[in-house]
């Protein structure tokens, strides 16, 4: 096997995936990440379709089932909190015929990172700061003043990829905004208790809350900005101004759960896009997941789709013998153009995402509730299933 030391920039669900799978064909993976830990936080994820195959393929269903939400349905509350509708989430969850978990992203990243621990070099708290590259191999100097020598390289690091930017350029050339931005964060000594999804909405804005046991609760808020605001990617205090001055006047529970953001500890903010790119590897060089990617909320698929493609990105490694111009190019053949179909699906979403005036709020419900009988159900999670994509064995 050639090109066996492979360093991976990103401990998230791309990263984690791509590194288990390269351990496992014969590979070296050593992973950079610019958090001191592994990051917790984060959405409810729907894990079923090829993600759902990818996770068998590497026998940690037992584990995600055992983190299930398995909540029993998304109820829509008006700011009395008195129920206006609701969705059965378990009728449509049954159409997959078990195939299908909710997952709060923390808890699938904990348990991809459970099953690399210890087998994989993990660096905490670094980035790369310069990459070099010749035919032969590829230089990288990280901020911590080290310089290292790899075969390849791979970009996991999310929708605001350092790889990307250092290798392929400005990520405002491949980035398309969809007017949305949205946040999360878990909050303590809080709790609906209904083991229920309770959404809450307005004009233009949307909130979700769902309590886990020990009276901790998860939050979920998406807001409509027409233009993108202005903050540094890393000033949390103002990205907790923003979400505060946007949602502190809506009624509901939202000043309450506000009120708890200065104590949390998993607080995620960012705006929702999709990166589009001719060619996902230059060079020595590839990206995986959002990096190379991003589908962004509207597809509600962004780990699923980041597990996919890790799992093809290492199998075809395999398969060519780590050699990486051949499987770089069938990486790209055999999932790009699935990538893009997903990628535009997504995308006829942005527009109903949230709904824009009290009318639409009302027209939501009654198609949610819908959703509920057999034939919308099927509808509806036709578009999870992935069925055009064929997973091959490696
Ligand atoms: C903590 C967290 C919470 C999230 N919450 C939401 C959410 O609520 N809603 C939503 O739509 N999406 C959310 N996402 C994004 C979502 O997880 C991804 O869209 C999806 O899982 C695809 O995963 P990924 O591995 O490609 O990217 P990500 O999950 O974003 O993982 C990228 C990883 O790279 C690391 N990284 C970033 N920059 C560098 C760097 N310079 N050097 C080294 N490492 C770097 C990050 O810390 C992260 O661990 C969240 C991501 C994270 C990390």
């Amino acid at each position: 096997m050639d090109n066996k030391n492979i360093l991976i920039s990103g401990a998230g669900i791309a990263g984690t995936t791509l590194a288990f799978w390269l351990k496992k064909f014969g590979f070296n993976p050593t992973i950079i990440e610019n958090s001191p830990a592994l990051r917790e936080g984060g959405h409810a994820i729907d894990f079923m379709g090829a993600g759902y195959a990818v996770a068998e393929k590497m026998k940690i269903i037992s584990a995600l089932k055992a983190v299930d939400i398995n909540f029993s349905k998304l109820v829509f509350v008006d700011s009395n909190d008195k129920e206006i509708g609701s969705m059965n989430y378990q009728k449509i969850k049954n159409f997959l015929n078990g195939r299908a978990f909710t997952l709060f992203r923390s808890d699938l990243a904990k348990v991809i990172y459970q099953n690399i621990d210890k087998a994989v070099e993990i660096i905490f708290g670094d980035t790369i700061t310069k990459i070099d590259q010749n035919e032969q191999e590829i230089s990288v100097s990280f901020k911590n003043g080290t310089t290292r020598n790899f075969d390849l390289l791979v970009g996991a690091d999310g929708l605001h990829s350092n790889v990307r930017k250092l290798v392929f350029g400005n990520e405002l050339q491949f980035e398309k905004y969809y007017g949305y931005y949205t946040s999360s964060f878990t909050i303590d000594n809080f709790s609906i208790g209904n083991n229920a999804f309770s959404m809450y909405n307005v004009p233009y804005k949307q909130v979700a809350v769902f309590s886990k046991s020990g009276n901790s609760t998860t939050t979920f808020f998406i807001f409509a900005s027409p233009e993108k605001l202005s903050y540094q990617h890393h000033d949390i205090e103002r990205q907790k101004q923003i979400l505060k001055s946007e949602f502190e006047n809506c009624g509901w529970k939202c000043p309450e759960l506000l009120s708890k953001i200065d104590s949390t500890t998993d607080f995620y903010f960012d705006y929702v896009s999709q990166i589009k790119m001719d060619n996902w590897y230059k060079g020595r060089v590839v990206l995986v997941g959002d990096a190379g990617y991003c589908p962004s909320l509207l597809s509600g698929k962004g780990s699923t789709l980041a597990m996919v493609g890790a799992y093809i990105l290492a199998g075809e490694l395999k398969q060519a013998n780590g050699d990486y111009k051949t499987a770089f190019e069938r990486y790209e053949i055999l999932f790009k153009p699935f990538m893009e179909k997903k990628q535009k699906s997504a995308q006829s979403f942005a527009k109903s995402f949230v709904p824009k005036s009290n009318f639409g709020i009302w027209l939501r419900n009654k198609l949610f509730k819908l959703m509920s009988s057999s034939v919308f159900s099927k509808l509806f999670i036709n578009q999870f299933k992935d069925s055009e994509l064929k997973l091959k064995e490696y």
